[in-house]
């Protein structure tokens, strides 16, 4: 059921008092652009962290949110967006394919003025495009126009074709909710834009008074199927997962679930078109609506600044001779530019840019030409060493005590399938310490939950000894 006492509550928080500037946009009255200067005012302060987890969008229930007069956010796990005009309603995105999304589109049935014309997905990602069967028949009989990236099929034919290896790399992840039982394909990954819209040529149209522009750039944000949707009278721009799910953060140029690169000069000209646009909303996907032209200036120059940073320094790293190793180790980003790594990390992101641009070959053993990893020799080596498994766990211990974790993993990696109780309570022990610093520090939703998978399996296998 729809919580409508949530609904007034949000719709009357002064946190939304810029509908009121913005109501005026589109359908009628010039509004928005007068207010400008207005926001001009001191320094605009951006947050190197923010208050919610990427965690916290499983627990999201469905609302509706005004953001003026005609635009409604649809609020839950996989929001989207309700756009009126007096010819009919225009969606962005579908939201998830879960249970949660019949509440949600009863609730697009209660607010939509007139019936859906078209449907806009900003990209691939299941909790974007899960809504879409739902508007199958009515998009195959030509009566509702589906707007996606021209790499909408390609993204979603990988997505398609690799679920069951996928599912197997999720389940770490989200082991309540990923079932790893074979399962039927998913329609909205088999579906094709009817609209496909390319990079360089944007998709402009008018629809009962309000105008707008569907924009592809160039492997923008999440996936290479990024789409934005701009507003121009109203000055409403949403991005999809562009910036991820936090907001401000440091993009996930590699997710650790599995997932194509994302290239970090291609998401730096996608965030100089979004500034170059002058937005003042970004209607953001996931959590809060971003408001203030000033603020949303000073948000973006930094996750972008945040970005090209990092990739000065991999470039000037590599070409003085650090290995991608070291430049995981070094490369960090300094508190001018620092946003939350809740989901994106810059360890990571420094790995994934050097494979962009030069694959995964490090010229550090001609062994890695050959498809025998170094995992095959672990066996002989704890037979070679005195003492076994055992010593090995020891050994760990030390690191453990002088502050190396790492190293510590590593040698207890040497051991695994063979391993012993001392070997097991090493691990729990350097996990858990890794697990605290993690949760202390970046509290990065992928680190935290691979850890503590790590952790299960590990205190699993010491209960069945
Ligand atoms: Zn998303």
């Amino acid at each position: 059921m729809l919580r409508l006492a949530r609904v007034l509550a949000i719709s009357s928080l002064s946190a939304l008092c810029a509908c009121s500037m913005l109501s005026g946009g589109d359908p009628g009255s010039e509004g928005a652009r007068s207010d400008r200067s207005l926001e001009r005012s001191g320094p605009v302060e951006v947050e190197s962290d923010v208050d919610v987890r990427v965690s916290d969008l499983q627990r999201l229930e469905v609302s509706v949110q005004p953001i003026n007069d005609f635009v409604f956010k649809i609020e839950g796990e996989g929001a989207f967006f309700l756009i009126n005009t007096s010819e009919g309603s225009v969606l962005v995105d579908t939201g998830t394919s879960y249970a949660q999304n019949e509440e949600q589109m009863r609730a697009v049935e209660q607010y939509a003025t007139g019936p859906i014309r078209k449907v806009i997905v900003t990209h691939f990602h299941g909790d974007h495009s899960g809504g879409l069967p739902r508007f199958k028949d009515r998009i195959d009989a030509g009566e509702i126009e589906f707007v996606g990236h021209h790499r909408y099929g390609y993204m979603a034919y990988i997505q398609q074709v690799l679920t069951p290896y996928f599912k197997r790399r999720y389940y770490p992840l989200y082991p309540t909710r990923v079932d790893l039982s074979p399962s039927p394909p998913e329609i909205f990954w088999d579906m094709r834009p009817s609209r496909p819209v390319y990079p360089g040529a944007n998709y402009r149209f008018e629809l009962g008074g309000v105008e707008f522009v569907v924009i592809a750039p160039e492997n923008g944000g999440e996936g290479e199927d990024g789409l934005l949707v701009w507003l121009p009278k109203s000055r409403i721009l949403f991005t999809g997962d562009l910036f991820g799910p936090l907001y401000p953060m440091f993009p996930n140029l590699y997710t650790i679930r599995g997932e194509k690169y994302r290239d970090p000069l291609d998401y730096i000209d996608a965030l100089d078109l979004v500034l170059d646009l002058e937005p003042a909303v970004i209607a953001h996907s996931h959590f809060r609506v971003i408001q203030g032209e000033d603020y949303i200036r000073a948000s973006v120059t930094r996750m972008r600044d945040a970005v090209q940073y990092m990739w000065d320094e991999l470039v000037e790293g590599l070409n003085d001779g650090k290995t991608v190793w070291e430049l995981m180790r070094d490369i960090q980003i300094p508190e001018q530019y620092a946003v939350s790594q809740g989901h994106g990390k810059v360890s990571w992101s420094v790995r994934a840019t050097h494979d962009i641009v030069a694959g995964w070959y490090y010229y550090d053993t001609i062994a890695n030409m050959y498809h025998v990893p170094v995992e095959a020799v672990h066996g002989d080596l704890v037979d070679l060493i005195e003492g076994g498994a055992d010593a090995l766990a020891r050994r760990a211990r030390e690191h453990l005590l002088s502050g190396r974790p790492l190293e510590a993993l590593r040698l207890l990696d040497v051991a695994k399938g063979r391993e012993t109780e001392s070997v097991l309570r090493a691990r729990i022990e350097v996990v858990e310490q890794l697990l605290e610093e993690a949760r202390d520090t970046l509290d990065n939703y992928s680190e935290v939950g691979l850890l503590e998978a790590d952790l299960r399996e590990t205190r699993e296998k010491l209960e069945r000894r």
